[in-house]
């Protein structure tokens, strides 16, 4: 499982799923857009409807990469725990993997159930620029010393590229090319999208 608001998806989103999915032998990755994210209640999201075709988008060129509209079908805020566990209802009997960049995993400790989330499922923390994962362990000292194990921080190529940045570059009138698969950039421009 791949979560995150998606608003848009971009390469640094692809660059994590790719590389936990070949470090850890991952069958396949689903990404999930979040319907309601309870960390982002402050901001306007752009419709579920909007995030889910562009993550559609994004993962097509890959045969190993799938979408799900989980969350963004289920009402209220979205929470792991939920997502996590109606996973394990789908695919009984299969190990379960989800895959965070590092400042969300810095976070976890604030995620509903987090004693019960993570022994459902190994978390994997790809590392971002600008969100050094160093001391996990200790940065986290809330978390009993087995269930730490479920935590497994992984390098990638580090892409400075965040939604957010693409949303004002778009609203500035900047660039995007290159920052993400072009039929995502072209579904921006064409719904106008951040203008
Ligand atoms: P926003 O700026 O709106 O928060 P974002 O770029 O952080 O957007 P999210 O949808 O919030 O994207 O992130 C989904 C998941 O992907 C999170 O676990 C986040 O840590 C991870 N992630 C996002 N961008 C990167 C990146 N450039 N490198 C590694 N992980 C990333
Ligand atoms: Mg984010």
């Amino acid at each position: 499982m791949m979560g995150g608001t998606f608003d848009p998806i971009h390469y640094g989103h692809l660059v994590a799923a790719e590389g936990a999915r070949h470090r850890f032998q991952l069958d396949k990755v689903i990404f999930i857009p979040a319907g309601h994210p309870p960390h982002k209640s402050g901001r306007q999201i752009t419709g579920a409807h909007h995030r889910w075709i562009m993550t559609e988008l994004a993962v097509a060129s890959n045969a190993y990469f799938d979408t799900s509209t989980l969350e963004v079908d289920r009402p209220g805020y979205s929470y792991t725990i939920d997502t996590v566990g109606e996973m394990r209802r789908l695919y009984p009997g299969t190990e379960l993997f989800f895959i965070t960049g590092a400042d969300a995993v810095l976070e976890i400790l604030g995620w509903k159930q987090v004693d019960e989330l993570l022994s459902m499922c190994h978390f994997i923390a790809a590392t971002r620029p600008g969100y050094p994962l160093g001391n996990l362990k200790r940065r986290l000292a809330g978390i009993a010393a087995d269930q730490i194990r479920q935590i497994t921080s992984m390098e990638v190529p580090a892409l400075a590229i965040s939604s957010t940045d693409i949303r004002r570059r778009v609203g500035e009138g900047r660039p995007i090319k290159y920052l993400l698969p072009e039929p995502v950039e072209s579904y921006i421009l064409n719904r106008g999208l951040y203008r």
